[in-house]
C-alpha cells in the first residue's frame, strides 16, 4: 500500500522496535508511534464533523505535530499545519478560510489560537503543553485528547485519493491559497529511497516547519520508510550541529539559507558532522559560490530538488553523482537536475503557451502524480495553474540543456524588465554573491522614470568588510552585460525570508519605496 498510515502500520509490525520519530528527549518506536497515532485518530474522529473535515495546527516542529499528521491520515481527517509567525488576524483568516473543526496548538501560541476561536465559534482547541487551564480557558489537553481514544484504528485511512494535507502557499507573491494534497500526491517513497539512498539504519534531520512542502514532504516521505526522524523544534544552526552529533544524523534536508548559516557557525570546525552522509536542499535558488563552500565543508554526498507546495513532491534532481565541482560538467552545479520518475517536464512561451526547444528559455510546466488537483475552493485560481492539457505552470522561468537539465533562472514574477531587455535576479545575485564583501544579496526591480524597472541589489555585507557602492559596481561591470548591472545599491542588516528560507521580494520592494518614498 501507499498510504502514509498503512507504511507506519507496515513498519510497527516488521520492526516494532525501531526508532521512529525523537524529540527532545523523548524517541517513540515504530510500535509506539503506531499506537499513539491510533489513539489519536480515534479522538480526532470523534471530535470532528467527519471525513474530510480540517485539522489546523499552531505547532513548532514537535512530537505532537509529527503525531497529528499521522492520526489525521488515519482517520481520513486534512491536517492543516499553520505558519505560527503569521500575526494573530492572518493565521484566523486562514483558518477561516480552511473551515478548521480542530486546533491543535502549543501554549506559546495561545494567543493566536484565542484569535483563531473568535473567528470559528465551536472550533475545538487542543493545547499539547500542559498548561492549558490557566493560558487558555475550556480547552482540551494533549493527554486527554489521546486518552479519549481507542485502540482500534478508525479505518478511514485507505483511500488514496483522500485529502490529506493541505497548505497555505507563501504568499510571497499574493494572498495564501490552501494547496490541497492527496495520499496519491505525496506519495514518492520509491524515488526518495532511491535517491536520498536511504536505508531502515538512516537517521534524517527534520528541521523544516510542517506548513511547509519540504518539511511535511520530508517528513511523511522518511516515516514511510521506515527512516528514524529527528525533528528540530525551529531551525537554528547551533542546534542543528548539535543534533547531528548527539544522534548520528546521516541525511538533513537544508534551505540554502540553512546552510548559510550553518557554514557561518563560529567553531563549526571543531563539530563532529561526519555521520552526515547525504545533504539534500532546495526549496530556493543556490548560489554556485554557497554551493562550492557547502560540498567543500561537509564532504558529504548533496541532492537537490526543485518543486513547490503545488507538486508536493520534487519535479526535479539533481543528484549526488551531478555534483562533481572539479569535473568537466561543474557547470551542473548550476542546474536542478533532471525530472523525477513519472514526470513530464517542458518549456513554453510565456505568452502563447507554444513547446520550446533546448537552451530556449520559458515558463517551467511538468505533470505527474504529485501534481495537487488544485487550490481550496478557489476555481479561478486552480484554473490558472494548469494549462489547457494539464501541465501544472510552476511560475518559474528556465530552460533545459541539450542533455535534459533543468536550469531554473527566475520567477515570472521576479524577472526584471529594464529598458525592455529582461533580467533574471539570480543571474545578478550569482555574480554579487561572488565578491568577498558580500554574505547575501538580493536583487529586484524598483520602479524607474526611464528604464521601466532599474536593477537594485540589496546586499547584506560580510562581517568585517566594508565594501563601496563603486567597488561593487565595477565587479559586476567585468561579469555581467551593461543592461544587466545594479544601478543602485542598498545595505541592509537583514534580508526578509519566510521559515522556508526564500527572500520575501514583495516585501523587499515595498519597503525599498516606502523609504524612497
Ligand atoms: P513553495 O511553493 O513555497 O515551496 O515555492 C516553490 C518555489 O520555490 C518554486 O516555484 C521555485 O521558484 C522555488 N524553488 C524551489 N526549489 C528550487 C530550486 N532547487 N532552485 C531554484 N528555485 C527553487
Ligand atoms: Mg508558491
Amino acid at each position: 500500500g501507499l498510504h502514509l498510515p498503512q507504511r507506519v502500520r507496515h513498519h510497527a509490525a516488521e520492526r516494532p522496535d525501531a526508532p521512529a520519530v525523537t524529540w527532545g528527549n523523548t524517541t517513540l518506536t515504530f510500535a509506539e508511534f503506531d499506537r499513539r497515532t491510533t489513539r489519536i485518530a480515534s479522538a480526532l474522529s470523534s471530535l470532528a464533523s467527519g471525513s474530510g473535515a480540517r485539522v489546523g495546527a499552531l505547532l513548532r516542529m514537535r512530537l505532537e505535530g509529527a503525531e497529528c499528521f499521522v492520526a489525521a491520515a488515519k482517520s481520513g481527517l486534512v491536517f492543516v499545519p499553520l505558519n505560527w509567525r503569521l500575526p494573530a488576524a492572518e493565521a484566523a483568516a486562514i483558518a477561516v478560510d480552511a473551515a478548521l473543526e480542530v486546533l491543535i496548538v502549543e501554549a506559546e501560541f495561545a494567543k493566536t489560537a484565542e484569535a483563531v476561536r473568535e473567528a470559528l465559534p465551536g472550533l475545538v482547541v487542543v493545547l499539547v503543553d500542559d498548561v492549558s487551564e490557566r493560558i487558555l480557558p475550556g480547552v482540551w489537553t494533549w493527554d486527554r485528547l489521546a486518552a479519549s481514544g481507542s485502540d482500534t484504528d478508525p479505518g478511514l485511512g485507505d483511500d488514496p485519493d483522500a485529502e490529506l494535507l493541505q497548505l497555505y502557499t507563501s504568499g510571497t507573491t499574493g494572498a495564501p491559497k490552501g494547496v490541497v494534497a492527496t495520499h496519491r500526491n505525496l506519495h514518492n517513497e520509491p524515488e526518495a529511497l532511491r535517491i536520498y539512498r536511504w536505508r531502515t539504519d538512516s537517521v534524517a534531520l527534520d528541521a523544516l516547519p510542517l506548513f511547509h512542502i519540504a518539511g511535511a514532504g520530508w517528513l511523511s516521505t522518511s516515516l514511510s520508510a521506515g527512516v528514524h526522524v529527528v525533528l528540530l523544534d525551529a531551525f537554528d544552526a547551533g542546534h542543528v550541529a548539535e543534533l547531528v552529533e548527539r544522534h548520528r544524523i546521516t541525511h538533513a534536508f537544508l534551505v540554502p539559507s540553512a546552510i548559510q548559516m550553518l557554514l557561518d557557525l563560529p567553531g563549526l570546525g571543531e563539530r563532529d558532522l561526519s555521520s552526515l552522509q547525504l545533504i539534500a536542499y532546495g526549496s530556493a535558488p543556490i548560489t554556485p559560490t554557497l554551493l562550492r563552500r557547502a560540498l567543500d565543508r561537509f564532504g558529504c554526498a548533496f541532492v537537490q530538488r526543485y518543486g513547490m507546495t503545488e507538486t508536493t513532491g520534487s519535479v526535479t534532481a539533481l543528484t549526488a553523482e551531478d555534483h562533481d565541482p572539479a569535473g568537466d560538467r561543474a557547470y551542473l552545479l548550476r542546474s536542478a537536475g533532471t525530472p523525477m520518475p513519472g514526470v513530464e517536464l517542458a518549456i513554453r512561451d510565456i505568452a502563447t503557451g507554444a513547446d520550446l526547444p533546448a537552451g530556449v528559455s520559458g515558463e517551467i510546466v511538468c505533470r505527474s502524480r504529485n501534481n495537487v488537483a488544485g487550490y481550496w475552493h478557489r476555481p479561478d485560481e486552480t484554473a490558472r495553474l494548469f494549462a489547457p492539457d494539464g501541465f501544472l505552470r510552476t511560475g518559474d522561468i528556465g530552460h533545459l540543456d541539450a542533455d535534459g537539465y533543468l536550469f531554473v533562472t527566475d520567477r515570472v514574477k521576479d524577472m526584471i524588465i529594464t529598458g525592455g531587455e529582461n533580467v533574471y535576479p539570480i543571474e545578478v545575485e550569482s555574480v554579487l554573491a561572488e565578491h568577498p564583501a558580500v554574505a547575501e544579496v538580493a536583487v529586484i526591480g524598483v520602479p524607474d522614470r526611464t528604464w521601466g524597472e532599474a536593477v537594485t541589489a540589496v546586499i547584506r555585507v560580510a562581517d568585517g568588510a566594508d565594501p563601496t557602492v563603486a567597488e561593487l559596481l565595477d565587479f559586476s561591470a567585468g561579469r555581467l552585460a551593461s543592461y544587466k548591472k545594479p544601478r543602485h545599491i542598498r545595505f541592509v542588516t537583514a534580508l526578509p525570508r519566510n521559515a522556508g528560507g526564500k527572500v520575501l521580494k514583495r516585501a523587499l520592494r515595498e519597503n525599498l519605496s516606502a523609504a524612497e518614498g
